[in-house]
């Protein structure tokens, strides 16, 4: 028995007793170049072909010492080779066999997505086939009247774009944008004092808070020092901004959908939410300099103009409620009717649709918006009858920033 345990180091114990002390799957975590080790040591210290016989031998060697005990120890080699090491006792002798069998390393699937060159992250539950390294570019993508992909815009913008002010942002490619790898305003500044709730009154909603992000934000305005500043420095500051905004409570369809001006609703979190375009005409999520959180401030307060990674949608299903339009209509996220993952053609002109939803507690069948990943992400233009009209937060929208 003795010839067959190698000498082993105290340092070769301790490891093979962690070891065995780890929880199952903490195995995943320590593949090296495509290869699995079952010990922790220096690799540089034994050379690649001799880890085999060491692993196997020091297994062997644990179970003579009684680390490990009588019963089954198992081990990988560098090969991804499978070691399971049984031991026999018969008339006190102890009979340890071990016998390689191959086996398939199957990688963990990740959750969650990274976005904003990993200063964020997005669950793949809200994806499905989307790629967010290619999605549509929506500058200049609006009108005076409804279309799908677009913003219905009031008013309308009093003269040409100026969608090209010579800066060139890396993450786009043409007619496409790459949200994984766009630069996120760094920082992780924490606010408290933030206050909002959507209250009925009658047959009114109130919508009142003072937009100050339940979240941490980025630093504003854009620190010079910020990998974010060469591109659109942002140079306003986050403060607070009253607001107390009534829409209908229970809402109803107009005949023909309206324009949206600068501003289009608020969501859950009290956050102001604004159409898909900066002040000169480009598509904000793409070209704007914006946060982990996709927001970002302009002279009035913080704003987003999506829906925010930072609204937790949890489970698969249809998505929950994350916000309200200012026509009274929820804005939902990502994910529609058996968790399917809505696109544009999924929606109608203004980026929504009708069927059973939970309204107020009850199951109701009503009209609602969706988010997208794609222009124009939350509104293109507004279904209801009853529009609140920017500037109900006093911003009027994108506006001037300083
Ligand atoms: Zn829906
Ligand atoms: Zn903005």
């Amino acid at each position: 028995m003795a010839s067959l345990v190698p000498e082993l180091s105290s340092e070769m114990v301790r490891n093979i007793a962690r070891q065995d002390a780890r929880p199952a799957g903490s195995r995943q975590s320590r593949v090296i170049s495509g290869r699995m080790y079952a010990m922790r040591r220096p690799s540089s210290l034994i050379a690649p072909r001799s880890r085999p016989l060491l692993l196997a031998a020091a297994v062997v060697g644990a179970v003579a010492l009684g680390l490990l005990g009588p019963g089954a120890a198992i081990g990988k080699t560098a090969r991804g080779k499978r070691i399971t090491t049984t031991t026999k006792r018969r008339n006190g002798a102890t009979t340890v066999k071990a016998r390689p069998t191959t086996t398939t390393t199957i990688p963990a699937v990740p959750v969650t997505v990274p976005i904003l060159g990993g200063a964020a992250s997005v669950r793949r539950q809200g994806l499905g086939a989307v790629d967010l390294t290619r999605l549509p570019l929506g500058t200049n993508k609006y009108g005076s009247s409804a279309a799908p992909g677009s913003v219905y815009r009031c008013p309308a913008p009093s003269g040409p774009p100026t969608p090209n002010d010579g800066v060139v942002l890396p993450w786009i490619n043409g007619s496409t944008f790459d949200l994984v790898h766009k630069v996120a305003v760094a920082g992780s500044v924490p606010w408290s004092g933030g206050a909002f709730a959507a209250t009925p009154q009658g047959a009114m909603r109130v919508l009142a808070g003072n937009d100050l992000p339940p979240h941490t934000t980025g630093v504003f305005p854009v620190a010079v020092s910020d990998p974010a500043y060469k591109y659109r420095p942002n140079p306003s500051a986050i403060a607070a901004n009253g607001f107390s905004v009534s829409v209908p409570l229970n809402p109803s369809v107009a005949a023909a959908p309206s324009c949206l001006g600068g501003e289009i609703g608020v969501t859950l979190n009290g956050i102001e939410l604004f159409n898909a375009f900066d002040a000169d005409g480009r598509d904000a999520v793409a070209e704007e300099t914006q946060d982990h959180c996709e927001g970002h401030p302009n002279v009035f307060g913080y704003h987003y103009h999506s829906i925010s990674n930072c609204l937790a949608d949890p489970g698969s299903g249809h998505s929950q409620l994350l916000g309200y339009a200012f026509d009274g209509f929820g804005i939902f996220g990502h994910r529609g009717e058996g968790g399917k993952v809505l696109t544009n053609a999924d929606l109608d002109e203004c980026h929504g649709h009708t069927h059973a939803i939970t309204w107020d507690g009850k199951t109701t069948v009503l009209y609602h918006y969706h988010a997208t990943w794609e222009f124009p992400y939350v509104i293109g233009c507004f279904r209801g009858t009853s529009t609140v009209r920017s500037p109900a937060f006093g911003t009027g929208g994108e506006g001037p920033r300083r």
